[in-house]
């Protein structure tokens, strides 16, 4: 299937997903994953009007954005070392993936250095799992809270990677956990936050993650196909 069909099937479920949820469809954004995938994809899913991606590696942003000069907004869904922090503010749009306090510091320099208020994530591991990164449950909510204060640094809501399963409805209570802490937190008003998003959802279950509240979701392989880790 080519990407223009494969992004009309997803945008169908979206849709679908929407209207069980008894949600507007303009709550969901779709971030389109284009990790390990050439620039001539990137194009191809622009010209099926998308704007928003996501990558999850600083050195691919870095070599995405310097070939590709329209506007677009760029998220850094991925693993983040506090040491390539300072590549991407001006670069990106959002961070999924702050679960470090030396992390969140490192982007309140970096977003300070620039002068800009730099949108994050903060990345909670629902289920636990080893291979992993992310907040635990219990420990993500006091963190959010201690890096409200930041002034370079917005908290706007929670993100999570469910595991990898076959049936997508196993992934439906951390979801659901995941949107429950999101109300609690955008309900505290903490000042410096602005708590209104909720990044889960892969291609695997995104549309359970809508039905749960989703307001990204994260797509990848739905639209551009398998990735080929072999030539990176
Ligand atoms: C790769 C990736 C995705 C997309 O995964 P698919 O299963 O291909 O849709 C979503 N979120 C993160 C953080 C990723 O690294």
């Amino acid at each position: 299937m080519s990407i223009r069909e494969n992004l009309l099937e997803v945008e169908e479920k979206i849709q679908k997903a929407c209207e069980r949820a008894g949600r507007d469809r303009s709550e969901v954004t779709l971030i389109a994953v284009s990790k390990t995938k050439p620039v001539s994809d990137i194009r191809q899913a622009m010209d099926c009007g998308i704007k928003v991606f996501g990558e999850n590696k600083v050195q691919e942003i870095r070599d995405k954005t310097e070939e590709i000069k329209e506007p677009l907004d760029w998220h850094m869904i991925g693993h983040l070392q506090t040491n390539k922090v300072k590549y991407l503010p001006g670069k990106v749009c959002m961070i999924h993936s702050v679960d470090k306090m030396s992390l969140a510091e490192e982007i309140e320099k970096q977003a300070a250095k620039h002068d800009l208020v730099m949108d994050v994530l903060c990345e909670v591991n629902m289920a636990g799992e080893d291979s992993k990164f992310g907040l635990t449950p219990e420990e993500a909510p006091d963190f959010v809270r201690s890096i409200a204060a930041f002034p370079h640094v917005r908290v706007r809501g929670l993100m999570t990677i469910a595991p990898y399963t076959d049936d997508p409805e196993t992934n439906r209570e951390y979801f659901r956990k995941l949107r429950e802490m999101k109300d609690m937190l955008s309900a505290e008003n903490i000042p410096g936050t602005q708590i209104d998003t909720l990044s889960m959802g892969m291609t695997g279950d995104y549309e359970v993650a809508i039905e749960e509240g989703a307001t990204f979701v994260r797509v990848g392989t739905g639209i551009f196909g398998e990735r080929n880790y072999g030539i990176s």
